[in-house]
């Protein structure tokens, strides 16, 4: 498989060789926990699912592929892949994190590893902040979301890496919400790319898992050695079904897009709705950064809608076509109430100053007919 495919045939081909001893054209699955040795370890390079599994061997090959990476390991959710990098980190040393990440990312780092590493969140849309932060913290790692969740902010992955290799730090790049089809932060400079695989990767809402990918073979080297240690690994089915999913990546990233645009045009001109932030408007404070880095604007829409609590209530228990649901980045259309569901770990004061209030809806959409999309919302607002 040529390293110079087009994405689009990368997804459906990488890490898909056809079975040397059946042929079969699709990748077995190795629902297997162990191996069979010739003689004390004498194996061919598997010995332990735990370790290593060829099923998903073939989909870290084809998901590093993905991201123009040299490895990838793929674990059973994107909060393992998350741990498994913080686990990485040297006692002592310090985390810079945006302000807008996931909320499971926030609470990650606050609750779980609060005691043992200090970290400093910034609005990384700020080169000045993210400057400030590096220069005084000398962190170990800087955890970068763009565009962050829910806000949709975009940050400068290129001049935010040159900034982390003058004060040797590692650039760390959550690429859920754009995938590798609108964006490749390995590209621009990035050390490490996390994906929670349950959305647009996989696709299809019925699987949870993490990927990261680097370039680096000590990296690599060292945060297997942490999954191997500590066990999150992805199960051979779960592999199986992201092999299945991700071939139809790019059309479906497109497909995405296409709605999104229209949804977020018809939201802008809707009376019921105060304000609509989506890269692809001209009015999104960062259009221009997210039209040069990312070559879509992806299917993720914020919106204010006009009122509180009681008019955003009424809205999302109004929806037909689109489903109330934490996630994003499934086939269908999902909506959600950030404040009460996905960002409720956030403590409130930081929701405030974030604009994360009662009045915002989240909405993931889907590749449903447009019409139906567009009518279900009318409907509801
Ligand atoms: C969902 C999500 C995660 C966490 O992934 P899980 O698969 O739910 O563990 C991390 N980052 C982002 C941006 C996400 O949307």
């Amino acid at each position: 498989m040529k390293k110079n495919m087009h994405i689009e045939t990368k997804v459906i081909h990488l890490g898909g060789d056809a079975d040397p001893v059946t042929g079969s054209i699709m990748p077995a699955i190795h629902q297997t926990s162990t191996y069979v040795q010739k003689s004390p370890g004498k194996h061919q390079g598997y010995e332990y699912t735990r370790s290593h599994n060829p099923t998903r061997t073939r989909l870290e090959e084809c998901l590093a592929g993905l991201e123009n990476a040299k490895y990838c390991l793929t674990t059973a959710s994107g909060m393992s892949c998350i741990t498994l990098i913080i686990q990485s980190i040297p006692k002592g040393r310090k985390i810079l994190c945006g302000d807008d990440v996931y909320g499971g990312t926030n609470r990650l780092l606050s609750k779980v590893f609060g005691d043992h590493y200090e970290t400093n969140f910034i609005d990384t849309t700020d080169l000045k902040a993210v400057e400030k932060g590096l220069k005084e913290d000398r962190p170990y790692l800087l955890w970068l979301e763009t565009p962050t969740n829910p806000m949709l902010k975009i940050s400068d992955i290129k001049k935010i890496s040159k900034l982390c290799k003058k004060y040797k730090a590692l650039l760390v790049v959550d690429n859920t919400f754009m995938s590798p089809i609108f964006q490749r932060p390995m590209d621009l400079g990035a050390d490490i790319v996390v994906h929670s695989l349950t959305k647009y990767i996989n696709g299809h809402s019925d699987v949870v898992g993490g990927a990261m990918m680097m370039n680096s073979k000590k990296i690599y080297d060292e945060l297997w050695f942490l999954q191997n240690s500590i066990g999150p690994s992805q199960s051979p089915f779960d592999s199986w079904l992201v092999l299945r999913g991700v071939k139809t990546l790019a059309i479906r990233m497109k497909a995405h897009e296409e709605n999104a645009i229209k949804v977020a045009k018809f939201l802008s001109k809707h009376k019921s709705v105060e304000k609509v932030i989506y890269p692809g408007l001209k009015n999104h404070p960062h259009h221009s950064l997210a039209k040069k880095q990312m070559s879509g604007f992806g299917g993720m829409i914020s919106f204010y809608i006009k009122g509180g609590l009681k008019e955003s209530r009424k809205f999302l228990q109004k929806i037909k076509v689109f489903k109330l649901a934490e996630s994003l980045g499934g086939v269908e259309s999902l909506a959600n109430h950030p404040a009460i569901m996905t960002h409720a770990s956030v403590p409130l004061k930081m929701r405030k100053e974030l604009g994360i209030s009662d009045n915002l809806v989240r909405l993931s959409v889907g590749i449903e007919n447009i019409e139906d999309i567009l009518s279900d919302l009318d409907n509801a607002l």
